[in-house]
């Protein structure tokens, strides 16, 4: 995936000259000059040469953790998006149609008075059942019927690709359960995570008096959630060993996971969850569910049915009334930085986005999708592929037999752009005007329903993971496919046509594009084979290389310490600095086939291959507050903004003459330390 925030593309209250159109006696409005902090010298820090104007003259607003382009970018969308939503809810749409469902979603997640007198009543229904547990079968019945509302629970489950068997769906089950990000939250002793520790007891604190305990039952409630989840936090793997395909593939049958697992009656609980017939289940982290199964008949039933409820509220804080927002929210400062909430509207479109935003896409695309701009990107891939072919052929490490198998992949990748040709039909999904939390409940059945329906039937490969709204872009191993939305090609107060090809190049051939067809060949990637098979296709030799290469990227970036004493985790980023580097060098190839890098003219003052580079770190022009960079660093695989441009440039020989970077600069590199792959 390319980034986990916003980001990418470009934006623009200035326009570019047209190559070619340079006319000196026009003022300079070119955006990528624009944007530059002359008082600091590429050679120096590049990140803030290329981005520093913009920034400074660009304030993170009260409500976010973070702001750039990709702001702007979605700034635009969320005003497209408001608008389909203002106009469904004056439609006097059909009953059960899609512009009705969208306009009663709105309305009844707007209406701030009803939500405030309800409170959380209208989770009374989950709170009683909870209430009624008696014993475990109670308890993993509950468990099952809170999982198909996408409450976070016990543990994780999903249906997705067999990583060996790409045809078939399979069913997995994953370490999960805890309340923060991830397991480092509980163990970790710096300063910053003991704070976000406390706000975290202080939100399970509020929650149980909240939910009617006194201040003491409250307190004795909230320990013993706590306690529990370090238990399952201590048996959970670090985000840097959940990389390896094979270590998270343990396939069994049902009976052998019930050996795995015995407390847990597997049988009632896969039919529970909606499973007619399973033979067999992938589990991801064994070890984890050896833990959890000591602690279903050693933590006592009062403490999980605690724990269940504060799972629920919080899992729902976000579409109840005002006192449970503002409980998480304070808790979630501590993650993100955030100095107030953002406006009530834009959550209100993440969540529709969440509950059925293809329908939503599909309004999208009709009214903002251009053609011709869906054109550029699609040979635009293909340059990109053509420019990985000749890396490969030309590569000095690799052997002949793992090079055309490595070639083989490549031809096989195949290309999503814009939007998908098949819509997901939300015909069945029930909403109306109220309670908006319901509207959720429904909404994470449906999805829960559509993905477990898809158990034993064939691989839909057509389909998308992201909304063609979407400011982001993936690579799916299974289907060997790179899937770019429209969002991501999305120019807010500017025409793509206007766009600079070095420009352009920078920004969507390297940091998207390029970006993402990396990804089948990064650490990850490269272990899966064309049909999308988790196969070692690779010789030893070869991938012994690659390793050793693969290493020196992770000592590059774990120099790196872009927040109190938290380093850049060189092992879990390494995929997608890969990714980056690989993006960056493939885009910087097809580049150099095009009429504008041969022309070589001057726009805004900046030279071809300097626009490039420029082009690249537009996509990056984005800064962050610390509480945002530490969480990133912890519990997020892609590296901050600054690092992702300033860890990949100074392995590539052409920056250094593009800006005549010199032995003794901050952003020199010696040859021996710099890293190449792809
Ligand atoms: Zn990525």
């Amino acid at each position: 995936m390319k980034k986990i925030l916003l980001f990418m593309l470009a934006v623009a209250v200035f326009h570019s000259c047209k190559l070619g159109n340079q006319n000196d006696t026009k003022p300079v409005t070119d955006m990528l000059a624009a944007h530059l902090d002359t008082s600091v010298s590429a050679a120096e820090d590049f990140f803030e040469y290329a981005n520093g104007g913009w920034i400074k003259q660009n304030p993170i607003p009260a409500s976010e953790s973070g702001w750039g382009i990709g702001n702007l970018v979605q700034e635009e969308i969320y005003n497209r998006l408001k608008k389909i939503n203002e106009d469904a809810v004056t439609a006097k749409a059909a009953d059960g149609s899609v512009s009705q469902k969208i306009g009663d979603f709105w309305q009844s997640a707007m209406d701030t008075v009803a939500l405030n007198n309800a409170g959380i009543t209208p989770l009374k229904n989950d709170l009683d059942k909870i209430n009624a547990i008696q014993n475990t079968t109670d308890l993993l019945n509950e468990a099952a019927a809170l999982k198909m509302e996408g409450v976070n629970c016990f543990f994780g489950d999903y249906v997705a690709q067999d990583d060996k068997n790409s045809e078939m769906m399979a069913y997995k089950l994953d370490q999960g359960g805890l309340g923060m990000p991830n397991r480092d939250y509980y163990f970790k002793t710096d300063a910053r995570t003991e704070q976000i520790r406390m706000a975290y007891k202080q939100y399970l604190l509020k929650t149980f008096k909240q939910l009617g305990n006194d201040d003491a039952a409250a307190q004795k409630n909230a320990t013993a959630v706590y306690a529990l989840e370090t238990k399952l936090a201590t048996a959970s793997r670090k985000l840097e060993d959940l990389r390896d395909p094979y270590k998270n593939y343990n396939k069994m049958n049902v009976a052998d996971l019930s050996k795995l697992a015995a407390n847990i009656n597997w049988n009632d609980f896969t039919k529970n969850i909606g499973i007619v017939k399973l033979d067999s289940v992938i589990v991801g982290q064994p070890e984890f569910y050896t833990a959890l199964n000591h602690e279903i008949v050693s933590t006592n039933i009062a403490d999980w049915k605690n724990y269940l409820q504060f799972h629920l509220i919080s899992s729902f804080s976000g579409y109840l009334d005002s006192v449970s927002f503002n409980n998480i929210f304070i808790y979630s400062q501590t993650l993100s930085g955030a100095k107030e909430p953002r406006a009530r509207w834009k959550r209100v479109l993440d969540a529709e986005e969440g509950a059925m935003g293809e329908a939503l896409g599909q309004l999208f695309v009709k009214e903002y999708f251009n053609e011709t701009a869906k054109k550029r990107y699609i040979d635009m891939v293909e340059a990109i592929r053509d420019a990985y072919k000749d890396r490969i052929n030309k590569l000095s490490w690799m052997s002949d037999s793992t090079k055309q198998k490595a070639l083989a992949k490549l031809a096989k990748i195949t290309q999503k752009v814009g939007y998908p040709d098949k819509w997901k039909d939300f015909s069945a999904l029930k909403i109306d005007k109220g309670p908006y939390v319901l509207n959720i409940q429904r909404s994470r059945v449906w999805w829960h329903n559509y993905n477990f329906n898809k158990l034993g039937k064939p691989v839909d490969r057509t389909e998308w993971d992201m909304t063609p709204q979407t400011y982001n872009a993936y690579y799916n191993p299974s289907n060997n496919e790179i899937v770019l939305p429209a969002g991501i090609f999305a120019v807010p107060g500017y025409k793509d046509a206007d766009l600079d090809d070095a420009l352009v190049y920078g920004y969507a051939a390297a940091s998207t594009i390029g970006h993402e067809i990396t990804h089948g060949f990064d650490d990850q990637g490269r272990q899966y084979d064309p049909e999308g098979n988790l196969t070692n296709w690779w010789s030893i030799k070869d991938s012994t290389e690659f390793s050793n290469r693969a290493k020196g990227i992770i000592n590059q970036f774990g120099e790196f310490n872009p927040v109190d004493t938290f380093h850049i985790n060189g092992n879990a980023t390494q995929g997608e600095n890969i990714a980056d580097l690989g993006g960056m060098l493939l885009g910087l190839d097809a580049f150099k086939k095009t009429e504008a890098f041969k022309k070589n003219e001057k726009i805004g003052g900046l030279t071809q291959l300097q626009r490039y580079f420029l082009g690249y770190a537009l996509g990056w022009m984005y800064e962050e507050r610390k509480e945002r960079l530490a969480s990133q660093v912890m519990t997020d695989v892609h590296a901050p903004a600054k690092e992702r441009v300033n860890g990949p440039v100074v392995n590539i020989p052409e920056f250094y003459e593009a800006f005549g970077i010199k032995p003794g600069d901050k952003m020199y590199r010696p040859d021996s330390l710099r890293v190449s792959i792809w």
